[in-house]
């Protein structure tokens, strides 16, 4: 039998390239997490996939941006850092999307790390109009960047469709090193909850808003209480915080008559009554706080990653 694999793998690529759907897609419902367990302070874990003879542990990077600002370049900061020790990264790219700055920032951090990557060019299903341009830029950016080659793949994948992501994660498994796994194998539970219930209001925000959508966001769960109603039917408490920076920001949120965040809310809601198998009453606030891009620490409590 051949010797047990593991490693990190990190997913980056800009905000909405599809990351989030990517991991669905690889890890299904097989998906487990480490949530109790001290996570190293580099590599936030985003789910955990045990197959038979390999370990992959992904984890979580914050979407790289292109706008000079100081969150940008903090966040770029951490994407850079969160890569660092991983084994090997997946770079998601929107196929359908022309590759602009934002796709420079990405690969001028990739070509630092010591970590092959695999370019996944996502969203072939709506088409591949720009995948080559994707795949010229890698090529003259990484020009005499690097002594060798460490792009390993440039595979165009659907991760809505699931279309080559079993190719995909041959590809991750083949080249993961050998070494046992770094966590128990047999934990089989799922995200945190509240990592899905953020991912899920930040989801029906963007189908929302689109284009007005600001780009200073956070949203962070403050609390999820199980209770019964009157009636004694089990109930989930959801108290949902979503950071703005300013008053018409906020304003763009709420909506004409609250209609926006109502739509929000209502969607959201939906899908966590299916998600959790029962009622949910969910408050949805949208909160002013100047500059919390300014504040790490903040940054960290939001859970400002994986956008
Ligand atoms: P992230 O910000 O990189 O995590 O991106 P998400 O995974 O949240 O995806 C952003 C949007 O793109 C969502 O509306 C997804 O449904 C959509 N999306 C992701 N992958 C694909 C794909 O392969 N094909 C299509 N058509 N849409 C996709
Ligand atoms: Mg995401």
């Amino acid at each position: 039998m051949a010797n047990f694999k593991s490693g990190f793998v990190a997913i980056i690529g800009r905000p909405n390239a599809g990351k989030s759907t990517l991991l669905n897609a690889l890890v299904g419902s097989k998906i487990s997490i480490v949530s109790p367990v001290p996570q190293t302070t580099r590599h936030q874990i985003r789910g955990i996939l045990n197959l038979e003879g390999t370990q992959i542990v992904f984890v979580d990077t914050p979407g790289v941006h292109s706008f000079s600002d100081p969150l940008t370049t903090h966040l770029n900061g951490l994407a850079s850092h969160s890569l660092e020790g991983c084994d090997l990264i997946i770079y998601v790219a929107d196929v359908t999307r022309v590759p602009g700055q934002e796709e420079r920032e990405v690969i001028k951090i990739l070509l630092r790390q010591d970590a092959k990557v695999i370019m996944a060019l996502n969203k072939i299903d709506l088409g591949t109009k720009y995948l080559n341009d994707y795949i010229a830029l890698w090529q003259s950016e990484a020009q005499g960047k690097k002594s060798k080659d460490f792009l390993l793949f440039y595979l165009p994948i659907s991760a809505l469709s699931g279309k080559n992501v079993d190719d995909l994660l041959k590809v991750v498994i083949t080249n993961l090193p050998e070494q046992p796994a770094f966590y128990d194998t047999t934990t089989q539970t799922d995200f945190p909850l509240s990592y899905r219930v953020a991912d899920c209001v930040r989801e029906k925000l963007f189908l929302q808003l689109r284009e007005e959508l600001p780009h200073s966001i956070a949203v962070e769960v403050e609390k999820i209480e199980d209770t019964k109603t009157k009636s004694g039917k089990p109930i989930a408490n959801i108290t949902v915080n979503i950071y703005v920076n300013r008053d018409s920001q906020k304003r763009i949120i709420i909506g004409a008559k609250g209609e926006m965040l109502k739509a929000v809310g209502s969607q959201a809601r939906e899908d966590l009554e299916k998600m959790l198998n029962k009622k949910v009453f969910l408050q949805l606030w949208v909160k002013i706080m100047e500059d919390w891009q300014n504040k790490p620490r903040i940054l960290q409590e939001l859970g400002y990653w994986w956008t």
